[in-house]
């Protein structure tokens, strides 16, 4: 069973049952010439996506485009495979992240080390031919018809972090730079191994003056814009949370139990495996508290 809505004329979101689970991960499949995707999944996502393409009627070989809003796994890990069945795409990606597209073994590497026990639910990677990843700097645009697509540079999350702006419509799409929208709470993503507070602050600000009209987030769904200007202090009072508690403990591991005891006792932890989201971000927090440390 695919579940499959249509948040916006001409554009349907597709859950991919990220981790198996409901309502964590997904897809836009943006109809246009040439139709698009925002995102790919892990490879475990590609054939619902197929499965998806061939219920929007559209053909394989209409496929232009696969806006990858950065390389973590959950959203370009299924890109390689991807694009083997889509003959006439190419992968978009930030020019940080590109590399690692191309040879991801690096990455592979830091996901397994970032996610631990829960690496097999990241599928696996294939690498991405050059002639198939199209680099794209801050401010291209890609035309596609009845949308028009441009890259906004997003670092914070990762620097190697695109949002994708629809002009005529203004829709964002957020990829993990305005964290996640799980069950209709926004949760912190500040995850390993390059979450950077200051950058995603100004990053927020920059989202901000877009003026968009709605935010369409990968995990999961469509938000209002207003979710921008709540975002900042949400980061900051999680990131000041991890700096108080690591005071008071000695191990990551105990530090990571005592966030998330706290974070549960205060009900902010939306269902499900966001449990897990939100150990690696307080993983996360602490490498970015420990480098902050090294250069002042
Ligand atoms: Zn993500």
């Amino acid at each position: 069973m695919l579940s499959l809505t249509e948040v916006h004329p001409g554009i349907a979101f597709l859950d991919t049952d990220q981790f198996g689970v409901a309502g964590q991960g997904g897809v836009y499949i943006l109809s246009g010439k040439p139709a698009a995707l925002v995102e790919a999944g892990t490879s475990l996502a590609q054939e619902r996506i197929l499965a998806a393409l061939d219920h929007l009627n559209i053909s394989r070989d209409d496929v232009g485009w696969i806006f990858l809003t950065h390389i973590h796994l959950d959203h370009a890990g299924g890109a390689g495979g991807l694009l083997h069945e889509l003959p006439a795409a190419r992968g978009v990606v930030h020019a940080r992240g590109a590399r690692h597209l191309l040879d991801p073994s690096r990455l592979v590497a830091s996901v397994k080390e970032a996610v631990r026990e829960r690496f097999p639910l990241y599928g696996t990677v294939v690498p991405i031919p050059e002639g198939r990843l199209h680099v794209a700097q801050d401010g291209a645009v890609f035309p596609l018809g009845q949308f028009r697509i441009r890259a906004v540079d997003a670092p914070g999350h990762a620097p190697h972090h695109l949002c994708y702006f629809e002009e005529k419509e203004r829709l964002l799409f957020t990829g993990d730079a305005v964290g996640l929208y799980l069950g209709g709470t926004l949760v912190p993503s500040t995850v390993p191994p390059s979450f950077d507070l200051d950058a995603s602050l100004a990053t927020l600000r920059r989202l901000t003056d877009l003026g968009p009209a709605q935010l369409l987030f990968t995990h999961f769904g469509p938000g209002s814009p207003d979710l921008l200007s709540l975002y900042p202090d949400l980061l900051r009072a999680w990131v000041e949370r991890v700096r108080r508690i690591r005071r008071a403990h000695a191990t990551e591991d105990e530090i990571v139990t005592a966030v998330l005891r706290e974070a549960e006792r205060e009900g902010i932890i939306p269902c499900g495996p966001a449990r897990g989201d939100l150990a690696m971000s307080a993983r996360g927090t602490l490498a970015y508290l420990h480098q902050q440390e090294e250069t002042t």
